[in-house]
This record gives structure tokens, C-alpha cells and sequence, in this order.
């Protein structure tokens, strides 16, 4: 077995041409997506054309950073690299601004009782790698 096997490192997400501009928003800690100029309406994940009109008119916008928890499973045994003594919120988000992203869920007990459906969420940051992953925590541990 390779040394990288027995690590499990390569998790961390690897920026393309396409995601760079999402990446390069994490670093400076805000969470941008991308926003049709034709549609007026943003989307999410990175693409070169609008899902919503087709249109190529896109750009990156920053977000507000808030969102509501959609759906969320527990994961009580995360393999490497996540720590596996330690359970692991997996969520599907929406965005104030209205796409929806799989992302964790930190800074709360990973207990239903903490997650009602439509929690306010606020982003933040950690880092993965070389990359800052935008996760979510209740808004309130935000302020
Ligand atoms: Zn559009």
C-alpha cells in the first residue's frame, strides 16, 4: 500500500478553470456564486452557461453568506480525512440568494434537536488542504 493510501490525503477539493473564482472567494472569506446578467438569477455549481435561460451573460457575485438548512443526515462514522470519533453534519443548504449546496454543518451538537429544518445558517470557513471550504453554523453562533 502507498504511502498516500495509508494517509488518505487528496480529499481536499482541487480548483479548475471553472471553480477558481469560487475558490479564490473562499480565500478572502466570502462565498461567491455565479449570476446570470440575462436572468437575473444566480446558480450554483460553477458553470460556463446559465441552467436556467442558457444564456453565456454569467458573472461572480459574492453572497450574504446566510442560508436555511433544507435536509441533513448525522454521519456517526466519517472515514479519514474527517476525524471517525467524531460525527459529521452532511447538509443540502439554500441560499438567501437561491441555489442550494451540500456543505457540513458545524458549531452546533450534531443532535436532531438542534437541527430544526429552516435553521438560519451563516457561512464560515475552514481550512481543507490548500482551500478554505465554506461550511454553515446556526446564525445565531455567528453573532
Ligand atoms: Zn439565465
Amino acid at each position: 500500500m502507498s504511502e498516500e493510501r495509508t494517509t488518505m490525503s487528496g480529499f481536499e477539493p482541487t480548483p479548475t478553470p471553472e471553480t477558481a473564482p469560487f475558490w479564490d472567494a473562499t480565500s478572502r472569506g466570502e462565498l461567491a456564486v455565479q449570476f446570470c446578467t440575462a436572468c437575473a438569477r444566480y446558480y450554483f455549481y460553477p458553470r460556463p452557461q446559465c441552467p436556467n435561460c442558457g444564456s453565456v451573460h454569467v458573472e461572480w457575485r459574492a453572497t450574504t453568506g446566510r442560508a436555511r438548512l433544507v435536509s441533513y443526515v448525522i454521519n456517526y462514522r466519517p472515514l479519514p480525512p474527517f476525524d471517525p470519533r467524531t460525527p459529521l453534519i452532511v447538509a443540502l443548504v439554500e441560499l438567501a440568494e437561491g441555489p442550494r449546496m451540500m456543505t457540513n454543518i458545524v458549531g452546533v451538537a450534531p443532535d436532531p434537536d438542534h437541527l430544526p429544518l429552516d435553521l438560519e445558517l451563516s457561512v464560515t470557513f475552514v481550512a481543507q488542504g490548500a482551500v478554505q471550504l465554506p461550511v454553515f453554523e446556526p446564525a445565531a453562533a455567528a453573532a
